[in-house]
């Protein structure tokens, strides 16, 4: 008979549901504290982040994995209520990987319900996500700069999948001087080449396999010569599938995120569709 061997859960790790408990937790953490921001459904992707921040922290820094569904960041209401909220899972996760606290506070801890002060970026978030996304990026922003401040980090790990959110967030510290260095985390995939993302379980079946497509048409767009070649090719293929729907597909310049006609600069193919109501982004580099 096969022995059982439970999973080690690291017992000690602290969960602050206000800023007062987060405050306090902090007195007494050990040096650096690496931040990582999530809206939880933590999914392997997520994990990876939480591994990169230990490995930054060290054995003895702090490792603060937030779980918040910014509801400031959400332009349509249905997306907001129906975002995954698996909290014990979460927790687990975090147990798991070895995240020494979470900081899970609700929304009426977090915003005043007379906040009248947002952040807002206003040259990148402009195209791709911020183009369909109405005030996304200043609620990301609004949340991003809260969360630097409540948790006192020195660094923050944030995905390369969102790389239009990790442009704006890196111009985010440049421009308000913050003291935070901005650690990016390669895209986490599935086997058959997806972006891992919390929104793939709203998938429906059909759906779900329809989907590795998105990747594998940016992947054969890429080995295209000229700009508009690549754009017909991705389109092409993401085409064939009788699902979905392109919200945009576009070349842009990988640092300014302006539309990129010439591929002399280092430029990012992006693309982002809908499964019915479920949004999925991907993109690749490409380098010449
Ligand atoms: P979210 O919970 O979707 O707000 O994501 C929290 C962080 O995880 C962000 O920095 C995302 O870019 C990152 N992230 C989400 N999915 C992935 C993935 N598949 N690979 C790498 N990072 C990811």
């Amino acid at each position: 008979m096969k022995a059982f061997l439970p999973p080690i859960i690291f017992e000690t790790m602290w969960i602050a549901k206000t800023k007062s408990h987060l405050k306090k937790q902090l007195n007494d953490c050990s040096q650096p504290v690496i931040l990582v921001p999530t809206m939880g459904a933590l999914h392997l992707g997520h994990a990876g982040l939480i591994d990169m921040a230990r490995q930054r922290a060290g054995k003895s820094g702090t490792v603060i994995v937030s779980i918040f569904v910014n509801a400031i960041q959400f332009d349509n209401a249905g997306d907001f209520e129906k975002y995954p909220r698996p909290f014990d899972a979460d927790i687990t996760v975090c147990q798991l990987h070895g995240v020494d606290g979470v900081f899970a506070p609700g929304h009426n801890e977090m915003y005043f319900p007379d906040r009248s002060i947002t952040v807002t970026e206003e040259l990148l978030s402009k195209g791709l996500c911020g183009d369909t996304r109405p005030g996304h990026f200043d609620g990301v922003c609004t949340v991003v700069l809260k969360l630097f401040n409540l948790t006192r980090c020195d660094a923050a790990v944030f995905g390369e999948k969102d790389f239009q959110q990790l442009a704006i967030i890196r111009r985010l510290v440049r421009d308000l001087d913050l003291d935070v260095e901005i650690i990016l985390h390669p895209t986490i995939r599935e086997i058959d080449g997806l972006a891992m993302s919390s929104r793939n379980v709203r998938l429906l079946s059909g759906h779900r396999k329809d989907a590795p497509r998105i990747r594998k048409a940016l992947l054969a767009a890429g080995e295209m010569t000229s700009a508009q070649q690549i754009l017909d090719t991705a389109r092409q293929e993401i085409e064939k599938s009788p699902y979905l729907k392109i919200d945009y597909l576009t070349l842009v310049d990988a640092e300014t995120l302006s539309p990129a006609a010439n591929l002399n600069t280092p430029t990012i193919l992006a693309c982002a569709v809908y499964y019915d109501d479920v949004r999925l982004i991907d993109h690749i580099g490409i380098r010449r």
